[in-house]
């Protein structure tokens, strides 16, 4: 039995950036590395990435970010919610922390008067998601804690955010009015924010009169599609999961990618791209896929289960959309027994 091996491509995710980078501007990227670069590896890809021009790094949660800062010095933010030994952490090393709630808000205050180094924060409006942020109704008294903590040093209120439904056009529009209420409230109060950020990938992209100055991006970056989405210009998958083919029986090729690797194991119908061209998956077991037959298969020869299209292959999308999920998840979903290969 042999493992698949899940390559990547420094080349296309630096064309990818560049592609989302001339689509958002004058707006900046922030780039989304949540769940390890989307299960791409974070060591190769943020150095690559600043080196492509990225200014913002998102990380999701704090130990994201610190092992982004370790790669970087550029900006890079957090916005889960977390607990003061890990707040004062990412205050020391510069990270700057999204804030959706009074308690967070609290203690990041706390921590900041701990470390004595200011926090550079950015404070989240609930505008319609209802999945952390301050209400309309409790931006008035979070602005002005903020804003005490500012003029005693603890805080810098450098951003305002939210996270968008993306459900209809009319509500992310009625969302953004909440948002641009929340931003005139905050300056009429004082407030200085240098970055205002309510859009990630897909309203991103389709719906620029929504970007602020910063559009957190993830899946575009590495060529993933929204589900159902149409292909993008510019953008390709960055990964390509090869495996080879460990046995031929007169009904199936048997190639070793399977559930054990993390492949779903509902799979079935999508194309691989295989040496007799794209080749239907039959099913998925621990260990293996079967594919449709091809007329010469042997084994050792090799396959590509998903990737960019070079070979015939579907794209972790379509994968996904078989399955009913997001694109995402085929590649966070695979195990460590999928070793990655970086290439250029
Ligand atoms: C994951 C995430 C993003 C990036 O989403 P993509 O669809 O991958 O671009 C943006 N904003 C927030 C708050 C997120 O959690």
């Amino acid at each position: 039995m042999s493992n698949p091996v899940l390559e990547i491509s420094r080349d296309r995710f630096r064309r990818n950036i560049a592609a989302v980078r001339a689509r958002l501007q004058p707006t900046e990227l922030m780039l989304v590395m949540k769940d390890d670069a989307y299960g791409h590896g974070l060591d190769w890809s943020v150095p690559e990435a600043a080196s492509a021009g990225v200014t913002w790094f998102g990380g999701y949660d704090i130990d994201t970010a610190l092992r982004i800062r370790a790669l970087t010095d550029r900006h890079v933010y957090a916005w889960a919610t977390s607990v003061p030994a890990e707040i004062e952490a990412a205050i020391v090393a510069g990270i700057q922390l999204g804030i959706g709630s009074a308690a967070y808000l609290r203690d990041v205050i706390a921590a900041a008067r701990r470390t004595g180094i200011r926090a550079d924060v950015h404070l989240k409006i609930d505008t319609g998601l209802h999945r952390n942020g301050f209400r309309p109704d409790e931006w008035p008294q979070a602005v002005a804690t903020a804003r005490e903590a500012e003029h005693d040093g603890a805080l810098r209120v450098v951003g305002v955010w939210s996270h968008l439904a993306e459900a209809s056009d009319a509500e992310d529009d009625a969302a953004q009015r909440v948002f641009d209420d929340a931003v005139r409230h905050l300056t009429e109060a004082g407030g200085r924010p240098e970055v205002l950020h309510l859009t990630a990938s897909a309203a991103s992209w389709w719906r620029p009169e929504l970007r602020g100055s910063l559009s957190r991006i993830g899946a575009f970056c590495y060529g993933v599609r929204s589900a159902d989405g149409p292909v993008l210009d510019g953008i390709s998958p960055i990964a390509r999961l090869v495996a080879s083919v460990d046995a031929v029986t007169p009904d199936a090729v048997i190639v070793g990618a399977g559930a054990f690797h993390g492949l779903p194991s509902t799979l079935r119908g999508t194309f691989a791209g295989t040496p007799g061209g794209p080749r239907r998956t039959l099913r998925i077991d621990g260990g293996s896929m079967h594919l449709e037959p091809w007329g010469g298969a042997e084994v050792g020869q090799r396959v590509v289960v998903f990737g960019p299209g070079d070979d015939g292959e579907q794209d972790a999308t379509a994968l996904a959309e078989h399955i009913d999920t997001v694109g995402e998840e085929i590649i966070t979903r695979l195990t460590p027994a999928v070793r990655r290969i970086i290439t250029d």
